[in-house]
């Protein structure tokens, strides 16, 4: 494929996927402008993702942090989202160059932001990432776990939690991911209200039921695939 001809199909997908979010949005009466497109350009080249700035779309998400360096030093003047597991020591390259971290998975985790943060004096906007449809073979936190975790961030400064992240099961029928985004929204609620603090940020939704995470509160969606699947390889 020709790049016109990219971009002539991602303006396509991309013009497709802003419908579904006003769409979505237009049903439960929330203001479009509350909802962030991330586009997870893990399957494409730096050249496809090089374009999305033409069509207004500067959340980039990438779940490999070699992959999201590379990328980085190809792109500029775009937003880097992490939205994949992280080991800690790959914090050092990989947190000056993103906007958020959406995958902060673990207790260890946290703690090894938050001694980053501390010795750069910069805190870290994160999001925890929430296995609340309980799959084993997912990642993220449990939903049990955060009763121990949620107060300790009282001692973690440098940590700047903006909200929570979750995946869904794969359903063919996405409503059957509803349950998963509700649960989500009410542990945000649950934790604001216990803790005293805001946790803006619901990043919940993906390519197959981000109109139902739109409907049950996301401010970030995450698409890969309904933009993307056909560059391919
Ligand atoms: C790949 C990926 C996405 C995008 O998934 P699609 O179904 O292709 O839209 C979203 N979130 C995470 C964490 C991912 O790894």
């Amino acid at each position: 494929m020709t790049h016109d001809e990219i971009r002539e199909k991602l303006a396509i997908h991309l013009h497709s996927a802003r419908q579904t979010i006003q769409q979505a949005c237009d049903q439960v009466k929330r203001d479009p402008t509350s909802v962030t497109m991330i586009a997870v350009t893990k399957t494409v080249s730096a050249e496809i993702a090089a374009l999305l700035p033409e069509f207004g779309v500067t959340h980039l998400g990438e779940s490999r942090p070699q992959v999201l360096w590379d990328k980085a030093e190809q792109i500029s003047g775009v937003h880097w989202h992490m939205i994949g597991h992280m080991q800690r020591n790959k914090l050092d390259r990989t947190l000056p160059l993103l906007d958020l971290m959406h995958s902060v998975d673990s207790d260890r985790l946290l703690a090894a932001v938050q001694a980053w943060g501390a010795k750069y004096q910069r805190p870290v906007p994160v999001l925890l990432e929430v296995n609340c449809s309980r799959e084993e073979a997912k990642g993220g936190i449990s939903v049990e776990a955060l009763d121990e975790l949620m107060p300790m961030l009282a001692d973690m400064p440098y940590v700047n939690v903006r909200g929570f992240m979750t995946m869904a099961a794969y359903h063919d029928d996405p409503e059957q991911c509803r349950g998963t985004f509700v649960e989500l929204r009410q542990l945000r609620d649950h934790w604001q209200e216990t803790l005293g603090r805001e946790f803006p940020e619901l990043s919940m939704g993906m390519s197959n039921d981000y109109a139902v995470a739109v409907q049950e509160g996301a401010t970030m969606v995450r698409l890969g695939t309904t933009l993307f699947g056909e560059f391919r390889g």
